[in-house]
């Protein structure tokens, strides 16, 4: 296997120390990206262009400078309109915290995935065990275990179990993932915690465990990573893995029209819900929780739609998709209506029902927050050109 990219907490680490290396704290940001490629040793793949509407660029300066943006949200570094970077009091304190800290916490999460292992979990185990072994304590939402993980990067902890209690969104929970709604109690401050737990735990790339009721009052533990966190959706997607490596974010992939499944067509269903878990999560985190053609906007009731369908390979990558409601969804694919890829419009077909009929309450997509891909459009125009309702 060829080496991965560079992770994002490493690339974290290395802003942070050519910043904290500078007496004023701050830098242009090209100083910044010269120095932190020149002191540090990239893989491959970093090196490959990473193609955008302003130009390739390489992927490391990509995904570092992203990295730059995401510390501004979290506090850690100023907004940089003049150019320049500079860290917050709060990022000059974060190089207190030693790798080692989270190198430790990363290890004692894997002996105790192990201890489980070796215990007869992690399917099917006494209530007992799952605490005996620390994974969870009491009946918090998310469980920091706040003696070993509050530090003053994590004032509010990492997140290390996440309980799912199977009643309000057993639904969403699969063999390889779970999309986990922020917890929302009568106790807001406390919430709170938890969430921002969540969130360190997804920043430093911790591997995390979701701990469920299975049958006869027994305990599943699965392991995985935050691999997406939106405060929008007030959720986070958790992807259950066993690699050391947490996953990377699908939207710094190039785009990719169709899908290149590895062994063909024989998909299980199970090979492809997951899937279908992030796709969702993507799709409504991209556009938002609201269908783009009426006003529907229940949590829970808008869907994501493939512009090329996935019976014609299309990909799942959220730039080929639509957040609709369910008959929109069905329209769609019915090849009722479509999206004029030039003008954005919503046009019906010559041969169905007129649009009145459909209850469109927006006649273009000008009011989304992102646009799907050109190309994901236009092939999707191109095959409803064909459509028996068109011809
Ligand atoms: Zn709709």
């Amino acid at each position: 296997m060829p080496p991965a990219l560079t992770q994002h907490p490493e690339l974290r680490r290395r802003i942070l120390a050519v910043l904290n290396a500078e007496p004023t704290g701050v830098l242009t940001a090209t100083s910044a990206l010269n120095r932190i490629y020149e002191d540090f040793s990239w893989t491959p793949q970093d090196h490959e262009p990473f193609p955008s509407a302003a130009g390739d660029e390489p992927r490391w300066r990509k995904r570092t400078t992203t990295q730059y943006s995401r510390m501004v949200r979290e506090g850690l570094a100023h907004p940089s309109p003049d150019q320049r970077w500079r860290l917050t009091p709060a990022g000059r304190g974060e190089m207190t915290i030693e790798d080692e800290s989270l190198g430790a916490e990363r290890s004692r999460r894997a002996r105790m995935w192990e201890e489980l292992r070796a215990k007869g979990g992690p399917t099917e185990v006494r209530p007992q065990l799952v605490n005996e072994l620390g994974f969870h304590s009491g009946q918090r939402c998310i469980y920091a275990d706040k003696t070993r993980t509050v530090s003053a990067v994590s004032p509010a902890g990492i997140a290390l179990t996440f309980l799912h209690t199977g009643t309000a969104y057993e639904d969403e929970l699969t063999e390889t993932g779970v999309v986990y709604h922020f917890p929302s109690t009568n106790a807001p401050g406390r919430d709170r915690s938890e969430i921002e737990a969540a969130r360190a735990a997804y920043t430093f790339g911790m591997p995390v465990f979701v701990n469920t009721t299975a049958a006869r009052g027994t305990k599943t533990v699965y392991r995985g990573y935050i691999e997406d966190f939106n405060d929008d959706l007030k959720a986070l997607l958790v992807t259950f893995t066993n690699d050391e490596i947490p996953p990377d974010h699908a939207a710094e992939n190039p785009f990719s029209i169709t899908d290149e499944t590895p062994n063909g067509t024989a998909q299980t269903l199970r090979a492809t819900r997951p899937n279908q878990r992030r796709f969702a999560f993507a799709v409504l985190a991209r556009y938002e929780e609201r269908c783009a053609v009426c006003t529907m906007n229940i949590p829970g009731l808008v869907q994501a739609a493939h512009l090329v369908p996935k019976k014609n390979k299309g990909s799942d990558d959220p730039r080929n998709s639509l957040p609709l409601c369910a008959n929109h969804h069905l329209a769609l694919d019915r090849g009722y209506w479509a999206i004029n890829p030039q003008t954005l419009a919503v046009h019906t077909s010559r041969k169905g029902p007129a649009a009145a009929q459909f209850g469109f309450t927006k006649q273009n997509l000008q009011h989304l927050r992102a646009q799907p891909h050109p190309e994901a459009l236009e092939r999707a125009w191109q095959t409803w050109q064909r459509h028996p309702l068109n011809s």
